[in-house]
């Protein structure tokens, strides 16, 4: 973590700042290890610091051996005013996308003469490619979900609730050593399914219908995410008909993926697929979206990302078709980039229909 507070420590001057504000908490865990609900971290070009109250000094000396514990006595607006003082600090940049404006009011305020200037994805930038150790824990992560949905391919029987399909997910991962989940599971079944995001209600699943399962857990701080859409019996000739396109999207979009490669052009490869079958206009999200600390974050696989993939860098491909009235399929793999090509770290079946 020391190498991560240098690599910014050592970025600040391009960015026009002495020190950078660090308060959006995967950024902060991301630098520190810190892992307390309330604090700040302050990287400068020099020592750096971990800026809380007396209820997490302790904590944050043990996980943040690396950086000097400041404890706030009034608030932390004030701890910066006298901290920035004390080091002669002229620019404070701060993270443009997570400070509200009362706080940067009550900061403006208190700074006096130090100037505050909006930084934008300095430590996402580093989080985008992943090290051995955080590989370490999302293989773990992923690997669970693969455990998860065999057992529930087993569970799904007419008439048991999306929410107990969910909770028994739930339950089954997390006493295998998942920490929690990495957001509410969407088990969305029948018409349902059709909602890209349909969480997990209180409908029964009827035989014959597809069930769309998108899920993922967290294991030391790090997230999974995974998707497979099955079906209760036979489905619909429909179903069946969008579920090949929709394999056949993904399988395009994984073929897509290696370093080098802009993230938009894995976007284009599953996309052009569903599109030339003609339900462009039902595929209304993006391809894919990179995977850590957050389930969502850095580099997007959309039109608009252009950032090129790079080696070691964790990304979905899931493609999805929804049609209203009716359902929908979903296939998504969490891969790690690599030189030419990338590995899946979810390998869950998929290359037909399951019929439970
Ligand atoms: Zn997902
Ligand atoms: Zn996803």
């Amino acid at each position: 973590m020391q190498t991560r507070v240098n690599k910014i420590a050592a970025a600040l001057q391009d960015k026009a700042v002495d020190a950078l504000l660090v308060l959006q908490l995967e950024n902060r865990f991301y630098l520190s290890g810190f892992t307390g609900d309330a604090g700040a971290l302050l990287v400068t070009a020099g020592q750096s610091y971990i800026i809380t109250d007396f209820r997490y000094i302790e904590q944050a000396r043990e996980q943040s051996p690396h950086l000097e514990i400041i404890k706030i006595d009034t608030t932390l607006e004030d701890a910066l005013a006298n901290l920035t003082g004390r080091l002669n600090l002229h620019v404070l940049g701060f993270e443009a996308d997570y400070i509200s404006f009362k706080f940067y009011d009550t900061l403006r305020d208190k700074l006096g003469e130090v100037i505050l200037r909006p930084v934008e994805g300095m430590v996402e930038q580093l989080r985008l490619i992943k090290d051995k150790d955080e590989l370490v824990a999302i293989v773990k992560a992923m690997s669970l979900l693969d455990e998860g949905f065999q057992h529930i391919c087993g569970f799904i029987k007419p008439g048991v609730s999306e929410r107990t399909v969910a909770l028994e997910l739930e339950m089954f991962m997390r006493l295998r050593g998942a920490e929690k989940t990495a957001f509410p599971f969407i088990v969305a079944s029948g018409a349902r399914a059709a909602l890209p995001h349909g969480e997990a209600s209180v409908k029964a699943i009827g035989q014959g219908e597809a069930i769309t399962l998108d899920f993922g857990v967290v294991v030391d701080n790090y997230h999974s995410d995974m998707t497979r859409t099955v079906s209760l019996g036979a489905p619909s000739a429909k179903i069946r008909e969008i579920y090949g396109i929709v394999l056949k999207a993904q399988l395009a979009g994984l073929a897509a993926v290696k370093a080098g490669v802009p993230a938009s052009a894995v976007d284009k490869a599953a996309r052009d697929v569903i599109t030339s079958y003609g339900y462009g206009e039902y595929f209304g999200h993006s391809t894919g979206h990179g995977v850590g600390l957050a389930v969502h974050e850095g580099p997007g696989l959309s039109s608009r990302d252009a950032t090129v993939l790079r080696e070691g860098m964790v990304v979905t491909v899931e493609p999805g078709v929804y049609l209203p009235g009716i359902g929908g399929v979903r296939i998504e793999d969490s891969v790690v980039v690599e030189q030419y090509g990338c590995r899946l770290l979810t390998s869950s079946p998929k290359n037909r229909l399951i019929e439970l």
